[in-house]
């Protein structure tokens, strides 16, 4: 690891005011189980002068919900999150996301913010520095990206444009089927992004000086049945495969609205719009489900070794709608 600069900021302002000032040189440090990773990894070709740690911000760690409203500060642990009665009563998938994510030590460390802005996983863009590395990709903004020829079994089977890392964040699948936003704030001000708009091949949508404050989603009716499920290679602790989060409102076991998010298989979470239209009005029953799950894949472009993600992404959406 290099030396770098330390500051613990006092408020939301002060880190954005440091983050301007350094340019890209500076980042945010939050419950740093990422950012430490490829800080030793010396993955990126640039290292940063400052380290800002946000921790020290307060009223930044929250769960609260009002008439219409769920609201989530950014400094909140995964770990609160998988625990807290209101999410667990209401929200049973944003629980499930939670849980399915790392180690009980990691969870309560790690940030729902830095579980949104966390790096990607892709192997070519994490091969170390000490070993041969940083290896040159268009993510890093200097070179073709090798997974397109290369081992890409991980990566992206739709909405790729010249990278194909997937969106490794749990957390963000099952916010994107909560139609959630998240709470930006910079030194221009605050703003609002969906968490559709959150994301894009290359990144997020966020200045370089701004930073995420928290997320709100409207508040979900007692009676939608919702559905967290993730595909992983290793049972215990493992990065989704696909994952797959589904809302579903019913009225006598007719589907009046559905919400079908699917994770790790584009570079943000991806709305199932074609299957949520075609399961409107529907009664949900294995007929349907089927249809819905192959309209949920239908815009799958696969790699030239990750075909396999289609058949457990239909798997996952069948299950999901089921309630399995
Ligand atoms: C062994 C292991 C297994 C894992 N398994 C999973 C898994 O199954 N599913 C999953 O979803 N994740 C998984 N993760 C990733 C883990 O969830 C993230 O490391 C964690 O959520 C990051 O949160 P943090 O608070 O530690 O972020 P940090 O490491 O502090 O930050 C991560 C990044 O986000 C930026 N950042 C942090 N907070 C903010 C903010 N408020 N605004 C803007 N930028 C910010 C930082 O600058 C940094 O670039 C795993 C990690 C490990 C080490
Ligand atoms: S998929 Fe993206 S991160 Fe990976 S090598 Fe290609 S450009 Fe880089």
């Amino acid at each position: 690891m290099r030396s770098f600069r330390h500051i613990s900021a006092r408020t939301t302002e002060e880190a954005c005011e440091l983050l301007a000032e350094y340019k890209g040189k500076a980042v945010l440090n939050a419950g740093g189980t990422d950012l430490l990773l490829s800080l030793k990894g010396e993955n990126l070709f640039d290292y940063p002068e400052l380290i800002i740690d946000i921790k020290t911000i307060p009223n930044l760690d929250y769960i609260r919900e009002d008439k219409n409203t769920l609201s989530i500060g950014a400094l909140t642990k995964l770990s609160n999150i998988s625990d807290h009665p209101l999410i667990n009563k209401r929200y049973l998938m944003l629980g499930e996301a939670a849980r399915s994510v790392a180690t009980p030590q990691i969870r309560n460390v790690a940030t729902i913010g830095g579980n949104l802005c966390q790096d990607v996983r892709c192997w070519y863009y994490r091969y170390p520095g000490h070993i041969g590395g940083p290896i040159r990709c268009m993510r890093k903004g200097n070179g073709p990206c090798p997974a397109v020829a290369g081992d890409n079994r991980y990566h992206a089977i739709m909405g790729g444009k010249k990278c194909f890392a997937v969106c490794p964040s749990d957390i963000a699948t099952a916010l994107a089927a909560l139609d959630s936003r998240i709470l930006v704030t910079g030194i221009k001000g605050a703003r609002k992004i969906a968490l559709k708009d959150f994301f894009n091949p290359l990144g997020k949508t966020l200045s370089p000086d701004e930073m995420v404050v928290g997320l709100e989603t409207k508040k979900t009716s007692a009676t939608a049945r919702q559905k967290f499920l993730k595909f992983t290679l290793r049972k215990p602790v493992d990065f989704a495969i696909v994952s797959v989060a589904t809302v579903v409102y019913l009225e006598k076991n007719i589907c009046t609205d559905a919400h079908i998010a699917l994770g790790a298989v584009a570079p943000g979470p991806v709305r199932a719009i074609k299957a949520e239209e075609f399961l409107k009005g529907k009664v949900i029953n294995s007929e349907n489900i089927s249809t819905a799950a192959n309209e949920a894949l239908s815009m799958a472009r696969p790699l030239s070794r990750n075909a396999y993600k289609l058949e457990i992404a239909k798997a996952l959406v069948k299950r999901s709608l089921s309630g399995d």
